[in-house]
């Protein structure tokens, strides 16, 4: 799974005490905490120094995770972070492949002097990082982090805290085991990091049944209001602009999972969610099936991330962007004339 020769110098830098950071994406989700508090609490019992550092604020769904209340957010603590960046001797970044998906913070880290690690389930990886943990064909970044602890042959150091982690990154990188999971070995470390205590009853609903009102209200306004089925291209649209997020008290997350509902009409195989986000349109695609959001948000929309779920941004207005999406769509009309079917 991974390369050889890496797990072996890596394990060597590892045996010696480090100044690590373990760095999330902007925007952080379930998989990149996960993955970041799993790692985290991992490394400290090696003896390692370790600071988790995230770009910008996390949703509150996720901050019952232990280690979550010690993230050091960018946006609220530059100084700190930069601090942390400069005096580390190992930099390691996870569920993401180029520095860019960190937003402001990319400068600072491009400038660190550690030595920079990647771990990560994403298409076509930067050229930034001296150490490759990069696996396309994975559920999650929180099952690469299982992966490498086993690589490395400390599997004796799960405990309950980093199988919490890692399986909160597998559940929500998997929509609740429903996409990106179609391998034994990830049910295989599920069943692991069960036995080792988690409640996953307990977890689905600390992420999942914690909405507040409304955040469940935006959902059925999103739905029923602002949902545009192009029927003819197989695809659907939702569209939030600032004041549907004012009337809703948007907090952060609040919009996190509605892009997959539209994906439950038959033969709507591709979903896009826009929201006016300060002076950008925020764009997530989901697709079910064969359609490529990953080349879709590449080739027209500054983003990528995987074949059935990628992100990306447009600088001009709602109206605009909404006319662009149409005519990009037009284009691949064939790419998502497609039936699920079993065979
Ligand atoms: P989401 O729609 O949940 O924000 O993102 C879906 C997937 O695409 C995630 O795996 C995320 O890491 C990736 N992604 C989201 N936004 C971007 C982006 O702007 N650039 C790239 N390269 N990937 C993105
Ligand atoms: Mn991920």
């Amino acid at each position: 799974m991974f390369d050889r020769t890496t797990v072996q110098e890596v394990k060597k830098l590892l045996a010696e005490p480090q100044k690590i950071v373990l760095i999330s994406h902007k925007n952080p989700d379930g998989d990149t905490i996960g993955a970041a508090l799993g790692l985290k609490h991992y490394l400290q019992q090696l003896g390692h120094e370790v600071d988790a550092l995230v770009p910008n604020e996390f949703p509150s769904f996720y901050n019952w995770m232990p280690g979550s209340e010690k993230l050091l957010i960018f946006d609220q603590n530059a100084k700190e972070v930069q601090k942390k960046l400069e005096n580390a001797s190992v930099v390691f970044c996870v569920d993401f492949n180029s520095l860019d998906r960190t937003g402001n913070m990319a400068s600072y880290i491009a400038e660190a002097t550690g030595v920079k690690l990647m771990i990560d389930h994403h298409l076509q990886p930067s050229e930034e990082f001296d150490h490759y943990f990069s696996v396309v064909n994975t559920s999650s970044t929180g099952e690469l982090v299982y992966s490498f602890i086993e690589a490395i042959g400390h599997l004796e150091y799960l405990n309950l805290n980093i199988a919490l982690s890692l399986y909160t990154a597998i559940m929500t990188d998997t929509g609740s085991f429903s996409y990106a999971c179609n391998n034994g070995k990830t049910y295989q470390i599920v069943a692991h990091l069960i036995d080792l205590g988690v409640d996953p009853t307990l977890v689905h609903r600390l992420v999942y049944d914690t909405f507040t009102e409304n955040r469940l209200r935006l959902l059925g306004h999103s739905i029923s209001n602002k949902l545009l089925v192009l029927e003819d291209l197989h695809a659907a649209v939702i569209y939030l602009d600032k004041d549907d997020l004012k009337n809703f008290n948007y907090q952060v997350g609040d919009t996190e999972g509605i892009v997959n509902y539209p994906l439950s009409i038959e033969n709507v195989n591709l979903s896009v969610l826009l929201t006016e986000k300060n002076s950008l349109i925020r764009m997530s695609f989901r697709s079910k099936g064969e359609f490529d959001c990953n080349i879709l948000a590449r080739n027209h929309f500054n983003g990528g991330g995987h074949k059935n779920a990628a992100g990306g941004s447009s600088t001009l207005s709602m109206e605009n962007t909404l006319l662009n999406l149409k005519e990009v769509l037009t284009n691949y009309s064939n790419e998502l004339d497609y039936k699920i079917s079993f065979k």
